[in-house]
């Protein structure tokens, strides 16, 4: 694309290419330019161990993305998307008992849950009433004026919580604890701190909407199909592009960028003011992952069979666990019995594995930056509720911290959902402003996870970025930025 485009948008993230379709379909002209030679961002799928076997490399399991109001907007299945769905969403297995099941009957999940089945469908079931899509439509957004009130009033007098109190104070027995303590580990946060119960009843009520979904054929179909769409609407990528500096920048008349703060700072720092440097630069990122990828030799032996069931499995047993393991990595050290977010993809996707092989992806939270192989620790956990599990494993793939950092420097510190979301930053990342999305430069965005509603495939950071910058797009001049 040789002329001026009205918007260059950096990174081809789902929040980049989201940004870059909600301003392609007001009719402006974009182009996105994206450093790696793929795009995706955190949505790509590779070869990483085997010839045959395709791992998603990030992004594995989507409840946000099917449930994205934004997405929802999009004929995304007209550009190859397609969401496989399984029959439940969430295994949880314990010690010595069958394994706690989320799935998209309340009333069946509740069952599960023995003496808390009363306790669970009083916290949840009010949530579901009416068109529990409304309430997701105020909290994946800004900070505003909820649309539902008395929804969200109802939501955020429990949410506020911490995972921990809630659980405690709500139910008596593990099952229940331990799968609420599961749910709420996706917020990287002690279990211990307000707003982590938030998260808990959030991906608790996702199940019950919609079954976690994968994406058929891999996670970077999402990524294609974001793009196909963008292409349609006449929008451009180029990939293998780095923006490093200003110079490196086409010409436009905005600039979006999906990275982080960091990387905002240091690309823009002659035409931003030093005190909004200063404060982008002292955005927390929080703690990293460590991954495995693994080509198996047959399904996970699980001891209790249901859990194939699930396209993720929360391995790391009680909330006590949980909890401990959690506060472990924010505070500087690597879990000795991590709690593991694992997900099957090759149990509801055939084109994952060759015939009768199959795919294992898992990931724990660890110090950011950690350049530890946590290998035997994190199969440890995996073994003690599948025993067998390491005689399957063909070959495996890893990913430390620093190496999520290397592969996508949006990932600060191999920080996998844009930067800590607790009271302090979850409405005000990068910092606080009245429109997060603008910074001083009125020609200058950033639409990534480190924007609110923050972390996961669901676009709706790039999306109200985008909106930020429809409102002053046509008032400006394209000239360069300096
Ligand atoms: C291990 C792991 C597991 C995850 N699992 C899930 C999951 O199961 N479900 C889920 O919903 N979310 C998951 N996430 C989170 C999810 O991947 C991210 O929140 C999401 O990708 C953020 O999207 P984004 O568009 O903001 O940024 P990204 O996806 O990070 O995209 C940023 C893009 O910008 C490009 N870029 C950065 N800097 C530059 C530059 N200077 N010049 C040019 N290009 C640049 C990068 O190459 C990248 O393509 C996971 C993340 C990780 C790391």
């Amino acid at each position: 694309m040789n002329a001026i485009a009205d918007a260059v948008v950096v990174g081809s993230g789902p929040n980049g290419l989201a940004a870059a379709i909600t301003l392609a379909r007001e009719g402006a002209s974009v182009l996105v330019v994206e450093g790696h030679d793929e795009i995706g961002g955190g949505t790509r799928t590779s070869e990483l161990t085997l010839p045959g076997f395709r791992h998603d490399v990030c992004s594995a399991c989507h409840p946000m993305g099917i449930l994205s109001p934004f997405f929802r907007t999009l004929p995304l299945d007209e550009h190859g998307l397609r969401w496989v769905q399984p029959t439940v969403s969430v295994a949880h297995p314990l010690d010595d008992e069958p394994a706690v099941l989320l799935t998209r009957s309340i009333e069946e999940t509740a069952r599960g849950l023995g003496g808390d089945a009363k306790a669970y469908e009083r916290l949840i079931a009010p949530l579901l009433l009416g068109d529990p899509q409304r309430l997701l439509q105020d909290l994946l957004g800004p900070l505003r004026i909820p649309r539902h009130p008395l929804r969200m009033l109802r939501f955020g007098l429990q949410g506020i919580r911490s995972a921990t109190g809630l659980a405690r104070s709500r139910f008596r027995g593990d099952r229940a604890q331990a799968l609420f303590g599961g749910c709420a580990a996706h917020s990287v946060l002690p279990l211990e701190r307000m707003i982590t119960a938030a998260v808990g009843m959030i991906f608790c009520l996702t199940g019950h909407i919609e079954s976690w979904p994968i994406a058929e054929g891999g996670s970077a179909a999402i990524g294609r199909a974001l793009m196909g769409l963008l292409t349609s609407l006449g929008g451009h990528v180029e990939t293998g592009r780095w923006v490093r500096s200003l110079a490196d920048l086409p010409r436009a008349r905005v600039y979006l960028f999906d990275t982080s703060p960091a990387q905002l700072a240091a690309i823009a720092e002659p035409v931003l003011p030093s005190g909004y440097l200063r404060r982008l630069r002292r955005y927390r990122y929080g703690p990293g992952v460590f991954k495995i990828d693994w080509a198996l030799d047959g399904p996970i032996p699980w001891k209790d069979p249901s859990v194939l069931d699930a396209s993720t499995v929360h391995v790391g047993g009680t909330l006590d666990e949980i909890a401990s393991s959690e506060d472990a990595v924010w505070h500087g050290h690597h879990p000795t019995r991590p709690f593991v977010f694992l997900i099957q993809q090759s149990q509801f996707d055939a084109t994952r594995a060759p015939t009768g092989k199959h795919t294992g992806y898992a990931y724990c939270h660890v110090p950011a930056g950690s350049t530890l192989d946590l290998t035997q620790t994190l199969e440890s956990q995996v073994e003690r509720f599948a025993p067998g599990f390491r005689d399957r494993i063909l070959a495996r793939h890893v990913m430390t911290a620093a190496d999520f950092e290397r592969y996508n420097p949006a990932f600060v510190g191999g920080a996998a959902t844009g930067g800590v979301a607790d009271l302090a930053q979850l409405f005000t990342r990068p910092v606080a402003r009245y429109n997060p999305y603008t910074t001083p430069n009125r020609r200058i965005f950033l639409c990534s996870a480190s924007t609110p509603p923050g972390g996961g495939v669901h676009g709706m950071c790039g999306y109200y970025a985008a909106r930020a910058a429809l409102r002053r797009i046509e008032r400006l001049p394209d000239t360069p930025l300096c």
